[in-house]
């Protein structure tokens, strides 16, 4: 008898002990919870409708500018916060999900107890039992205030962009052209001094123009949708080195491509751009000393594209390889023209891609840049 009610005891203590840290379990939960809620902006609710019992979780009072647990939940408060234009489609939403038992989803405005006005997104789930009977209601009311603040700022940004695209960008044109056009009718009549300062004005309109250009390209590279076709890499590079023929010839230099892959997937316009990029960078930043000698190569292995473009250039010091690829970061700024953006659009379209960019020292002299993108990317 002494026996079994001590093991009793023990079975309590350890029923409590169980307990306590189904307890704490249950806290660090609702912490989580409640921290998930206030970092996505979502209030959640519960609605018991045998017993009519409404709960809310303390993200749901605070969006509608309460403190935790400062008031009695109930569907009349929570339709009061309802913007009072956007009342009449709430109702019928969950009216409408009652009716069918199913899911609602519903963007609508709230106002706050200090009358200021966010913008939800409102979900509701309908719960019944097997007689097809409504037995509760579970759902989120999320901000998207900043969201929506988000998309305007979108809309802002394109808006900006067709100013400096059209507004910009065509005065620019006219100001080259004309300058090209004033140059031929008079250069024979002005001194050379003149003659300069009209080179001077078609410079900084080509210039101004390519600033232009790449503030877009930073700017809206990084929504950019990946448009992806096969397309031959041999007549990729055969097509930017076509483009790159007179400055080499200038430089004397040379680029070499080592073995390439016959065909690849991945969005060609955006990689012709990658590349591009790295030979122009190339040539720009060679040596005076010695000419240009560039080297392309790409191995595949484990279902990657591992392309390398090498250089004998003035190379880049190990202590600034990574924020190379930062906009605007510039190291050689007062010798060679420039706005530090190509690398960093570079990054982008690899990181687009699902790949990898980063750079090493060549020896003896000057940069390796290497582009990894993955087959399947
Ligand atoms: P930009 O050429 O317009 O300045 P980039 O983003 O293409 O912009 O390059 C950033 C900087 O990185 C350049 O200003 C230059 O200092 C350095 N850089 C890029 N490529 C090379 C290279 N191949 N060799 C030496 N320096 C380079």
């Amino acid at each position: 008898m002494k026996d079994t009610k001590a093991d009793c005891q023990k079975e309590i203590d350890a029923l409590k002990e169980e307990i306590l840290l189904l307890e704490k379990e249950l806290v660090r939960s609702q912490f989580r919870l409640d921290e998930t809620q206030s970092i996505t902006n979502t209030g959640s609710w519960s609605w018991d409708l045998t017993t009519g019992r409404i709960e809310w979780s303390d993200m749901m009072y605070r969006l509608m500018g309460y403190e935790p647990q400062s008031i009695e939940p109930s569907y009349d408060v929570v339709l009061s916060h309802v913007f009072h234009e956007d009342r009449e489609a709430y109702e019928k939403n969950l009216g409408l999900a009652i009716d069918k038992r199913e899911d609602y989803y519903l963007e609508n405005r709230m106002t706050k107890t200090d009358k200021s006005i966010v913008k939800v997104i409102s979900r509701g789930k309908c719960y019944t039992n097997s007689e097809n009977e409504l037995i509760a209601m579970r759902g989120t009311v999320q901000n998207i205030n900043d969201f929506s603040n988000l998309k305007e700022s979108v809309k802002r940004l394109e808006a900006y962009s067709n100013i400096l695209s059209h507004d910009i960008k065509s005065p620019l044109r006219t100001i080259s052209s004309f300058m090209g056009l004033i140059k031929l009718k008079i250069s024979d009549q002005v001194d050379e001094e003149s003659l300069e300062y009209l080179n001077l004005v078609e410079t900084a309109a080509k210039e101004i123009s390519a600033i232009v250009d790449d503030i877009l390209s930073i700017a809206f590279i990084k929504s950019e949708r990946i448009k992806k076709s096969s397309f031959s890499v041999d007549s990729l590079f055969k097509s930017i080195i076509r483009d790159s023929t007179d400055e080499l010839t200038v430089l004397k230099g040379q680029i070499v491509v080592n073995s390439l892959p016959d065909m690849m997937e991945a969005d060609r316009v955006k990689l012709r751009r990658v590349f591009q990029n790295l030979i122009n960078n190339a040539i720009k930043y060679s040596d005076p000393n010695r000419p240009p000698y560039i080297e392309i190569s790409c191995d595949v292995e484990n279902e990657k594209y591992h392309f390398s473009i090498s250089d004998n250039g003035i190379g880049i010091s190990p202590e600034n390889t990574k924020m190379i690829f930062d906009p605007y970061f510039r190291l050689h700024s007062k010798e060679v023209e420039g706005t530090g953006i190509g690398l960093a659009v570079c990054k982008t379209v690899v990181e687009l891609h699902g790949g990898q960019i980063w750079l090493e020292q060549n020896e003896p002299h000057g940069s390796v840049f290497h582009v990894v993108i993955p087959s399947n990317n």
